[in-house]
């Protein structure tokens, strides 16, 4: 059987080999950095935790959202905590709402 290659270990790639791995397709996956998790990554600085995004997670597929709850075990839980997605078409459009929402970006 033909080897698939994945390029990137973000959640992308890592979604693509979890599959592949589930369906018996051999892959290799190349990640360029020394950690896996792309822009999903949470980064550890000393006893710290960073999140490089919020780390929302879009349970609109209900087969996916199965999955995942599958392969997280205890490690998924909820976190109750103030958060936002504000779609900003351009720069300009940014800069402009950028005084003004001031205050409500300190929620996030
Ligand atoms: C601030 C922020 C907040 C976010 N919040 C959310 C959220 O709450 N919920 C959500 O669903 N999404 C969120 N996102 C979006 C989410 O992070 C991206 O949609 C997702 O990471 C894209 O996955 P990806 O695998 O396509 O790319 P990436 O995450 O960018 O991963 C790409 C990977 O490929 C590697 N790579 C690149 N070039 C090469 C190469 N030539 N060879 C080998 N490896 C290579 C990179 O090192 C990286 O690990 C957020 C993004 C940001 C920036």
């Amino acid at each position: 059987m033909t080897t698939l290659t994945i390029l990137g270990g973000g959640p992308a790639g890592l979604g693509l080999a979890f599959y592949a791995h589930r369906s018996g397709v051999p892959f290799v996956l190349f990640e360029r950095s020394s950690e896996l998790g792309g822009m999903c990554r949470t980064l550890r600085h000393g006893e710290h935790l960073y999140d490089c995004g919020a780390h929302r997670f879009h349970d609109r597929d209900p087969e996916i959202t199965r999955d995942l709850i599958e392969l997280m075990g205890e490690d998924l839980f909820t976190v109750d905590a103030p958060s936002r997605l504000r779609p900003l078409a351009s720069p300009v459009e940014r800069s402009a709402h950028a005084e003004s929402c001031a205050s409500e970006e300190e929620e996030i």
